[in-house]
């Protein structure tokens, strides 16, 4: 089954009861027993639920993995990877991170003895200077939030292979349509299903894929020894959004390639990060491993204004200023003030996150209202 056909049916079965084309959502917390342990498959939910299994069947189908993992939110399924660990195990992190991702590693983690390292890892070699005997996992995100640098995924599962560490990758921004982590050795697929693969900006979900029994079996009891499940509601509203992720994706993907064009081409802006520019400095990466180069562009201002950063967000009219991304309608954000406050100012502006830095997540609305709207914003 081909990719667009695997986000409809993969993994899919109709309703046995009925034959519901969709799955009922099961909004029940626990099932009747005829004897004790005589049940058909589901005891409690927080352990499982029909509609959320529906959920994560097709998770697995469309990373390519095996077994899928459904959590209250994206951090809820970071949360869990990081409890594979114990005291004194270290990370290899991208530096350029989801800021949620770092204060949750540096907050949290850090107090339970994890060491983590935040590094630049364009160059692959460059992790490896990293490990050492107590390196148990190596966290990606590709591309990056919001510098939209490109990590290979191929070479750092090369690393991640040599030394027997897992490899974990952040695809929230790319998304399966364009790269498909596992296919290119990565151990763990985490996605905050809030963005893309839910779309519609309704839900806050995370998911987990792999494609390893054993890992699955560990990461499943996480789940639900610690209970950090989503509801049969939001697994519903997941399910729905996937089935047309493959043609929200083509239009984020041509519009944010329309976007970033207009932008590179405006007197008044700086720098605009897109990995689809051949003078990207990892577009060759970008090219091999995603398929297109999708909906998220940031961009600075000449002169990296502050207060002229924060004017043009707040005169956008069809871009909406908020958090989050991935969304059928066009978003604004400026990570400085808002996604990146948890980072202090020198540690994000050594990785580009400057006062003047606007990330959009381009939506799939008309192109020409996009840029429209860009133009009386920007001036
Ligand atoms: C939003 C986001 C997260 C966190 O997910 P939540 O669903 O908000 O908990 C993690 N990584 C990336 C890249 C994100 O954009």
């Amino acid at each position: 089954m081909k990719f667009n056909t695997k986000t409809i049916h993969g993994n899919q079965e109709h309703d046995k009861a009925y034959g519901s084309v969709m799955p009922p959502i099961y909004q029940t917390s626990t099932y009747a027993q005829t004897t004790p342990g005589g049940h058909k498959g589901y005891e409690y939910s927080r352990s499982a639920n029909p509609t959320r299994t529906a959920l994560e069947n097709s998770f697995a189908s469309i990373e390519n993995g095996t077994h899928g993992l459904a959590f209250g939110s994206g951090l809820a399924a970071i949360d869990a990877v990081m409890k594979l660990l114990k005291s004194g195990d270290e990370v290899i992190s991208t530096n350029d991170l989801y800021g949620g991702t770092y204060r949750l590693f540096t907050k949290i983690f850090e107090g339970f003895g994890i060491k983590f390292h935040f590094v630049g890892m364009e160059n692959a070699s460059n992790i490896e200077s990293y490990v050492n005997k107590n390196t148990k996992l190596i966290w990606v995100e590709t591309p990056t939030n919001p510098m939209m640098n490109i990590i290979d995924i191929k070479a750092t599962a090369a690393v991640a292979k040599k030394h027997n560490i897992l490899l974990a990758v952040d695809n929230t921004f790319a998304t399966p349509y364009l790269q498909q982590p596992l296919d290119l050795g990565a151990d763990i697929v985490m996605h905050s299903a809030t963005k893309y693969l839910g779309g519609h900006s309704d839900v806050v979900m995370g998911a987990l894929v792999v494609k390893d029994k054993d890992l699955a079996d560990r990461l499943y009891f996480i789940q639900n020894a610690s209970g950090a499940v989503c509801g049969p509601q939001d697994s519903f509203l997941v399910l729905r959004g996937i089935k047309t992720l493959h043609i929200r994706m083509q239009r984020h993907c041509e519009n944010g390639k329309a976007v970033a064009e207009y932008l590179k081409k405006h007197p008044k802006i700086e720098n605009v990060y897109w990995p689809g520019f051949e003078d990207h400095p990892n577009h060759d990466i970008a090219k091999a491993q995603m398929k297109d180069f999708g909906g998220m562009v940031s961009f600075t201002t000449k002169g990296n204004n502050y207060e002229e950063a924060i004017k043009i967000v707040e005169k956008l009219k069809i871009f909406t200023l908020a958090e989050s991304l991935g969304g059928v309608e066009s978003l604004a954000g400026h990570p400085a003030s808002m996604t990146h406050a948890s980072i202090p100012k020198e540690e994000r502006e050594k990785t580009g996150v400057v006062d003047s830095l606007i990330r959009l997540s381009v939506g799939i609305e008309d192109e020409e209202d996009l840029i429209a709207d860009l133009k009386q914003a920007i001036g």
